[in-house]
């Protein structure tokens, strides 16, 4: 499986299919190494863009899948196209049913009292052969006044190999984040209300309705109290997004100054420079301090910042020079600089890499 992420309004989306993402799973339980996947909607790209320590932790998941139409459409503008939506309640149920052909234990974990066992009750149900490690609904709290030890402790007890976390987004995914270097859990996902929804507490959208690309119409009526807020702002981010994408398609790109010193003399700075051309030519063997200079590029696809992305986890630090206009405009927004700084000048990119 491909594992450069498609970077789209600044969260990376990696583009499996249901069958390639349950594979994954498969394997990594069988390597044992603890891995986390989110399931991102629109809804994560609008958090992503208040919260660096949500950024943080799309960027380190193992896998992000795209869990709603909006990255989905918008994707071909950006670069390859998302092969199609994968939403975490529909992996669940799927992952649930490979789990119990492979002979792989599952974990319910969060909802209101009672629903995760619930929720596990019919899974097993449904597929007599599958492994419940266990089900637990801790007490509402926020994530650092909840009891992590207890939790911690319930999980080692029950060694489960799959980890369905329910606390809604961003808190399960922190959660996650949280402890998947010190936890014995090969696979961790966040999947929201699903629990509430195999437990039959909520009822997902008809499947016309699913077909028709409403199910989010349809959640707001039957939560509207609680969703109205998060539906109106996902609206206007993507009302947002749309028009950004309009004016990068359409606009006119404005080329950076050349900084006239550059290239210095990077190696004296034990700096890496590579002029930036297309994906094909990002050289793998970048280390240490990297200056990526733009000054050729009109704008970078969203392969092309995944690759970044991934190189700014393999490297100490890379920093950006001579980016034109467009794509000034796209990290502005996508709020992309933390990771991959952008410098207008060779004595800023020597500061940014201290
Ligand atoms: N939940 C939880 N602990 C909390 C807050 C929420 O276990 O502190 C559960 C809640 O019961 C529901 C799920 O998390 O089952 C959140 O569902 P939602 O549909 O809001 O998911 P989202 O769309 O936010 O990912």
């Amino acid at each position: 499986m491909q594992n450069i992420p498609l970077v789209l309004f600044g969260v990376p989306f990696h583009n499996v299919t249901f069958e390639e993402a349950i594979q994954w799973t498969v394997d990594r339980v069988r390597s044992g190494r603890p891995g986390v996947i989110a399931t991102a909607n629109l809804d994560f790209l609008v958090l992503a863009q208040t919260d660096p320590e949500l950024r943080e932790v799309l960027y380190e998941a193992d896998i992000v899948i795209a869990d709603g139409f909006p990255p989905v459409k918008l994707a071909p503008f950006y670069g390859p196209p998302l092969k199609g939506r994968v939403t975490g309640s529909d992996i669940t149920p799927m992952l649930a049913e490979r789990a119990a052909k492979e002979g792989i234990s599952i974990y319910g974990l969060g909802a209101a009292e009672g629903i995760a066992v619930q929720a596990m009750e019919v899974l097993k149900k449904r597929h007599p052969d599958l492994k419940v490690a266990g089900a637990w609904s801790p007490p509402y709290a926020p994530l650092d006044k909840m009891d992590h030890a207890e939790i911690l402790r319930r999980l080692e007890e029950a060694k489960p190999d799959i980890l369905f976390t329910a606390f809604g987004a961003p808190k399960q995914d922190k959660f996650n984040h949280m402890h998947v270097k010190t936890w014995n859990v090969p696979v961790a996902i966040g999947i929201g209300g699903t629990l509430d929804f195999i437990a039959g507490v909520q009822t997902r959208a008809p499947v016309r309705v699913q077909k028709l690309q409403c199910e989010w119409l349809w959640r707001w009526g039957t939560d509207p109290k609680r969703l109205t807020k998060r539906y109106l702002t996902n609206i206007a981010f993507l009302m947002r997004a749309v028009w950004l994408t309009l004016r990068l398609k359409l606009g006119r790109n404005v080329p950076a100054q050349i900084d006239p010193s550059a290239p210095p003399h990077w190696p004296e700075h034990g700096v890496n420079y590579h002029e930036f051309q297309t994906l094909e030519k990002l050289p793998n063997e970048l280390s240490g301090k990297v200056v990526i200079d733009l000054r050729n590029v009109e704008m970078i696809q969203s392969d092309e910042i995944g690759a970044l992305l991934e190189l700014s986890k393999r490297v100490e630090k890379v920093v950006l020079l001579h980016a034109g206009s467009k794509v000034r405009k796209l990290w502005e927004f996508s709020k992309l600089g933390d990771r991959l700084p952008l410098v207008v000048t060779c004595a800023d990119a020597l500061a940014a890499l201290k």
